[in-house]
């Protein structure tokens, strides 16, 4: 980032209970007084105490439920009173803004098809010039950490300080394990680019079911996550929005109960060492890796420039298909799944197409 902008820490927030990790919980969508209240009641019995709740869903097709709108913000006024609790809500313009800040929300957040359009960021932050209240800024729906980092800093430009990001997932095309594919690397690439910024996980979103939700979670505090935003429900089965993906507050109490919060520093002196020694072993590996790479880059340029003299093209299918084979089977006799070795080796291929295309392209200017 070019500026360097002012993020308070999740200790810094000034928020209630036990915030490690944070847990945010409550339905997707508020749909009755009486649906809002028995989840609040049920949830704040655990010991929950922040209350999400969407009030305008974003729907992928129209005619749908589409959020029971500015009413339901005076129920989340009433979980508040009655349960002491925070309440959090999705908001996606200017008036959404207005009418949560007028009626005590707590915290905002920012949905996943909102983050990926500026100018409804760029309007949300104007709305919130001047405001101080916490946001927390959803993944965009594609992997695009470009567009995600640019709609955290125009909120952190309107002078927000408590801003956090929420990793929902990625859509992706045709049925896949997860709803939402986690892609993990974004969002550690995002805390490797701003290390301040709370990280807090919404497994539900990401899974789409109720079967991955622990072991997402799980996943998520081991890579140094600082909370969660996840959907409960009192009667998930008859949910309005996301029902295959909420849970009843006593299975969040199980949930919570078996996930393990481990420590990220040790002063342990031995344990300390021995970390130290893997990872400069692993240090030693990338060097290597990367100078395999390049000598593998070399030969590819050779073989290139030796295809163009001959006039032979440079894709040879059955080549290809032999290389990723051979090395599939290599790398599940080592351990290393397929979907691992074929994406490494397609990386690999395609860079060395481009080194081949180059020489094609280079060669043709020379009038060679
Ligand atoms: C939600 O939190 O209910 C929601 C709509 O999420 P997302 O923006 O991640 O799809
Ligand atoms: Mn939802």
């Amino acid at each position: 980032m070019d500026k360097k902008h002012k993020i308070l820490s999740l200790g810094q927030w000034g928020l209630p209970g036990n915030i490690d990790p944070l847990v945010i919980a409550g339905p997707c969508s508020a749909e009755t007084e009486e649906q809002v209240l028995e989840t609040a009641r049920l949830l704040a019995g655990l010991g929950i105490r922040i209350f999400r709740a969407g009030i305008w869903k974003p729907r992928t097709r129209p005619n749908s439920f589409e959020g029971v709108g500015t009413e339901g913000l005076q129920w989340l006024r009433k979980v508040k009173a009655t349960t002491g609790m925070l309440t959090a809500t999705e908001v996606a313009n200017r008036q959404h803004v207005f009418e949560a800040l007028k009626h005590g929300i707590d915290i905002l957040w920012i949905g996943a098809r909102t983050t990926v359009n500026p100018f409804a960021v760029q309007e949300i932050a104007d709305a919130l010039s001047g405001v101080d209240i916490p946001v927390l800024i959803k993944n965009p729906l594609n992997p695009d950490i470009e567009l995600w980092i640019g709609a955290i800093e125009r909120i952190l430009e309107a002078g927000i300080t408590r801003v956090g990001a929420i990793h929902r997932g990625f859509s992706a095309y045709g049925k896949n394990e997860y709803r939402n594919p986690p892609h993990w690397q974004v969002p550690i690439d995002l805390h490797r680019r701003l290390p301040d910024l709370p990280l807090l996980v919404d497994p539900s979103h990401i899974c789409g079911n109720r079967i991955l939700l622990k072991d997402i979670t799980q996943r998520s505090l081991d890579l140094n996550f600082n909370g969660l935003i996840i959907e409960s429900h009192h009667n998930p089965d008859y949910a309005w929005s996301d029902a295959s993906q909420q849970i009843t507050p006593d299975a969040l109490a199980s949930l919570l109960d078996s996930i393990v919060v481990r420590k990220e520093q040790t002063n342990d002196a031995s344990i300390i060492q021995n970390i130290e020694e893997l990872r400069t072993q692993i240090d030693k590996i990338d060097e290597d890796l990367i100078e395999l790479l390049a000598r593998r880059m070399e030969l590819s340029e050779s073989i290139g420039r030796y295809k163009m003299k001959n006039n032979i093209k440079i894709l040879q299918q059955s080549r290809w298909q032999a290389i990723i084979d051979r090395a599939v089977k290599r790398g599940n006799e080592r351990n290393l799944s397929t979907g691992f070795i074929e994406s490494v080796f397609q990386t690999i291929h395609q860079e060395s197409i481009n080194k081949q295309l180059n020489i094609l392209s280079t060669d043709h200017l020379q009038g060679n």
